[in-house]
């Protein structure tokens, strides 16, 4: 693989391009934001001005972008599919509906192009690292095609399904991420509010049966667990705001498929009422918040 197409260079997608670029891979970048674009030319990729100058001569194309919108923008408005060569492999790693992610997997079916759905977990930190976990939808023998590029930008690949598995798979473990932050982040408050140290509290807990990743890797309380945002002021990480959006897809997939889903939806009530108290661009623990006195 000699050259990548890169479309959305932002908090994930710049240093995802980056270590494809570090590994040897040429790449061919766009993104509406100037700003990005100037980033990425100091790092060394090529710049282009509209979508369409990343689609020559590249051996895949991945797009790492913010929504729905963003995707049917470049997808479905820009029909970049139409003008991609067949032999390109399409790796769409934005977390976005599994019913447009669809779409788009068989608008690449029309085109006989190949599309992933490919959404990862793991944050700005995984991205950077190159440890993503990266949870496949489409066809398996395309995902062994694009196991190198993955192995490259993560350490994990699971393959879910057929297109828009990866998507479903993403939005039920965002929602379970929401329920177990906010569950965490109101029972440590609690036991802090009946005297008890927060430190010697999560640490009870996550030896126990409330063990859970908000504990082992991302404590929500200040100053518990070093190099996480709740120790940072709440800066930087998981943006509530695309918690919520998160949230709101994971919602929309429970209705379409009449699925009971209360703690989810009373999670994306909660994270609702975070964004309208001007916190969208904290991290998603800074729920924690809410409970501190
Ligand atoms: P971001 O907002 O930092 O970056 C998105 C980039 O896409 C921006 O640079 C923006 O200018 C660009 N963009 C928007 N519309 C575009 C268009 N039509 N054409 C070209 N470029 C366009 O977002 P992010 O944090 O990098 O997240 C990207 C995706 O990854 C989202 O779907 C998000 O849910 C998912 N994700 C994010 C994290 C995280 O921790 N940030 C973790 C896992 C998954």
């Amino acid at each position: 693989m000699k050259k990548v197409g890169f479309i959305g260079l932002g908090n994930m997608g710049l240093p995802m391009a980056a270590n494809l670029l570090k590994a040897g891979i040429e790449i061919d970048a766009f993104d509406i934001s100037k700003e990005s674009l100037q980033v990425a030319k100091k790092l060394g990729m090529n710049v282009k001005d509209n979508p369409d100058g990343v689609l020559e001569n590249v051996d895949a194309l991945i797009t790492m972008l913010p929504s729905d919108d963003a995707v049917k923008d470049v997808f479905i408005d820009g029909d970049i599919l139409e003008k991609l060569d067949r032999k390109v492999l399409v790796i769409e790693s934005s977390t976005i509906s599994p019913s447009l992610a669809k779409t788009v997997a068989e608008k690449g079916v029309l085109n006989e192009i190949s599309v992933l759905d490919a959404p990862v977990s793991g944050g700005v930190k995984g991205a950077e690292l190159g440890t993503l976990t990266f949870i496949v939808g489409g066809k398996k023998s395309d995902l062994e095609k694009a196991s190198f590029l993955f192995d490259i930008m993560g350490d994990k690949t699971f393959y879910a399904g057929g297109p828009g598995s990866g998507q479903i798979a993403k939005l039920c473990n965002n929602m379970l991420l929401a329920i177990h932050m906010s569950g965490t982040a109101e029972v440590i408050a609690m036991g802090v509010n009946n005297g008890l140290d927060p430190e010697t509290l999560s640490e009870i807990m996550r030896n126990s049966s409330g063990g859970n990743w908000s504990l082992e890797k991302y404590n929500p309380f200040p100053g518990v667990m070093e190099g996480v945002p709740a120790s940072n002021n709440y800066i930087g990480g998981f943006l509530n705001a695309l918690m919520l959006k998160d949230l709101r897809l994971a919602e929309e997939l429970s209705d379409q498929s009449k699925s009971d889903t209360p703690m989810g939806k009373l999670a994306k009530k909660l994270y609702e009422q975070l964004n309208d108290q001007g916190l969208a661009d904290l991290d998603f623990s800074s729920i924690q918040k809410n409970y501190l006195k």
